[in-house]
Formats: structure tokens, C-alpha cells, sequence
């Protein structure tokens, strides 16, 4: 039966595992939990000998005080579909457990800044500092040995596998392939918000990707293989283009992409006013 605990009882549970007897694989989430969740949840699963999974929307890492408001939350549904995954032990930590009050402190990220920039980080601001925030305290509470994380949010892996660098955590980070509908639409907690024709609209995001993926492997430019994949997200009625680049999938700029086997392409847009992100591995 799954078990939704604070942090005090999670600290009382973890004491019975040391490195010796357990391995303990954590999967952060946000809750509105759906297959792409549940994916990392079944990889870790294979791999560890126990699961932990979080939910928390952290606040830090809204820039859009409405985006958080319309953020689902539905938490009853997401013990339910863990506990069909056999997942015991589900961290819902209330706010004061993340950030107490005498405690605002955040991280320093200087040293890896430059893969925080671009993409997310120019059109989100503070996004990553948020992200680096939650997830550097979560760790410090669920103290694992493998980070599952997956790799629709690519930019947001990367900052992250710099943060354990960084800040020493001793654990693998596991980046996930991105679970898809049939329609090639990347799942995500905000299809929810997404109304039957709007996920339809939402699915040529993904095909606007895979064409500049084809031009790239063709042996085009960035810069043509950018053109060709936009041409196709502009041509998608109601989907509106934020941003679509192509950026070096270690270093995240769009300047200095280095060599095909080097390049992500990647996309933000809005459809029925819903920020979606998707990207794609030009060599996967
Ligand atoms: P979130 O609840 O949106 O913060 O996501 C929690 C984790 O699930 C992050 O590591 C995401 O990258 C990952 N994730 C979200 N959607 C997908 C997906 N469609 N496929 C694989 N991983 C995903």
C-alpha cells in the first residue's frame, strides 16, 4: 500500500537502508503524474531497490504567478497510479519543510551558469535557479544513489547533472527518452489543460521537430535545418512558436552547436494559451 509521508517520517524510514544493503533510486516530480512520469518510475524500479518518488510543485521555479495558479495538482490520482506501480514511499513535503521560513537561501550556480542560459533560461527567468533550488534540498532529504530525470526537460537535466558536480552529491543522474502520445505529442502534466483539438494541434510541434531532425541528418546547416523545422511549426494553426533552436546538447549554446552528433533541437510553444516544451536528439 503506498504510503504518502513528510519529511520527519521519510528521515525515520530512511534510516534502516545504508549503501551496503540498498540502492535508492528518486524520481522528482510535480505531481499530475501520467506515463512519462510512471516511465522513470519503471526504469528506477529495474535498477534500485527501492523507489521514492516526490511531489512538490515548487514555487521558485515559476516565473508566472498564473502558470502556478493553473499548475493541476491531483494528488489522490497520483498515490493511486504509483501504488499500481508497486512505489511504497511517496515524499509530500509541505512548503516550510523545502524553504523554512529563516532560510532563504539559494544556490550558487556560477559555475555552470552558461548552461542555464539560452533556451528555458532567457525565457523563463529564475526557472533554473528554482530548479537547482528544490531539487539540491530534496536530495539532501532523500539522499539517493541514482537521480532519475528526464530528458523532455533536456536543458533542466543538464543544469542538473552539473549541480551534482557541483555540489558534490554522490549519486548517478539518469537522463530518460521522452514518452510520447501516438500523435508524437510529448506527454506532459499541461496536455491536461489541453482541450482534444488543442493536444491534436500540439502533436505538429513534435513533427516540426523531426523535420528539422531530418534536414540535420541530411547533412544541412543549423541554420537551414532550423528554417525547415519552423516553417512546419508556422504552418500549424494555433500553435504559436516561443522560441525553436538548435543548441549543443553539453554546453546548451545556440552559437557554438559543434557537430551534428553534438545537436538537440528544441521548442517552445503556446497552444490554447498552455506553454509546452519538447525537444529531440538530432543522433539519439
Ligand atoms: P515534472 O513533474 O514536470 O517536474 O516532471 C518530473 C520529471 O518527469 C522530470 O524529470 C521530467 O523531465 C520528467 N518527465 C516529464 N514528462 C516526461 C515525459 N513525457 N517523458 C519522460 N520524462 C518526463
Amino acid at each position: 500500500m503506498v504510503k504518502s509521508i513528510n519529511t520527519r517520517d521519510y528521515h525515520d524510514w530512511r534510516l534502516q537502508f545504508t549503501s551496503e544493503n540498498s540502492s535508492i533510486g528518486f524520481v522528482p516530480t510535480m505531481g499530475a503524474l501520467h506515463q512519462g512520469h510512471l516511465y522513470l518510475v519503471q526504469q528506477a524500479k529495474r535498477q534500485c531497490s527501492q523507489v521514492v518518488v516526490s511531489i512538490f510543485v515548487n514555487p521558485r521555479q515559476f516565473n508566472d504567478a498564473n502558470d502556478l495558479e493553473s499548475y493541476p495538482v491531483q494528488l489522490e490520482e497520483d498515490l493511486a497510479l504509483l501504488s499500481n506501480e508497486g512505489i511504497d514511499i511517496v515524499l509530500v513535503p509541505s512548503i516550510h519543510e523545502i524553504y523554512p521560513v529563516d532560510d532563504t537561501s539559494s544556490l550558487d550556480m556560477s559555475s555552470y551558469a552558461h548552461i542555464a542560459q539560452g533556451l528555458e533560461g532567457d525565457h523563463r527567468p529564475g526557472h533554473f535557479q528554482g530548479v537547482v533550488d528544490v531539487v539540491s534540498r530534496l536530495l539532501t532529504i532523500v539522499k539517493p544513489q541514482k537521480l532519475y530525470l528526464g530528458k523532455k526537460d533536456y536543458q533542466q537535466l543538464k543544469v542538473l547533472e552539473a549541480m551534482v558536480r557541483k555540489e558534490k552529491f554522490a549519486l548517478d543522474v539518469i537522463g530518460v527518452p521522452t514518452e510520447r502520445a501516438y500523435s508524437g505529442l510529448a506527454l506532459s502534466s499541461r496536455n491536461a489543460l489541453l482541450s482534444e483539438d488543442g493536444r491534436a494541434r500540439a502533436s505538429r510541434i513534435y513533427e516540426a521537430l523531426q523535420c528539422a531532425k531530418a534536414v540535420a541528418l541530411h547533412g544541412d546547416s543549423a541554420e537551414i535545418a532550423c528554417a525547415k523545422g519552423k516553417a512546419v511549426l508556422q504552418s500549424a494553426e494555433g500553435v504559436k512558436e516561443e522560441y525553436f533552436l538548435i543548441a549543443n546538447r553539453h554546453t546548451m549554446s545556440v552559437n557554438e552547436v559543434g557537430s551534428p552528433k553534438e545537436w538537440v533541437v528544441f521548442c517552445a510553444a503556446h497552444v490554447e494559451g498552455v506553454r509546452l516544451i519538447d525537444n529531440v536528439e538530432v543522433f539519439d
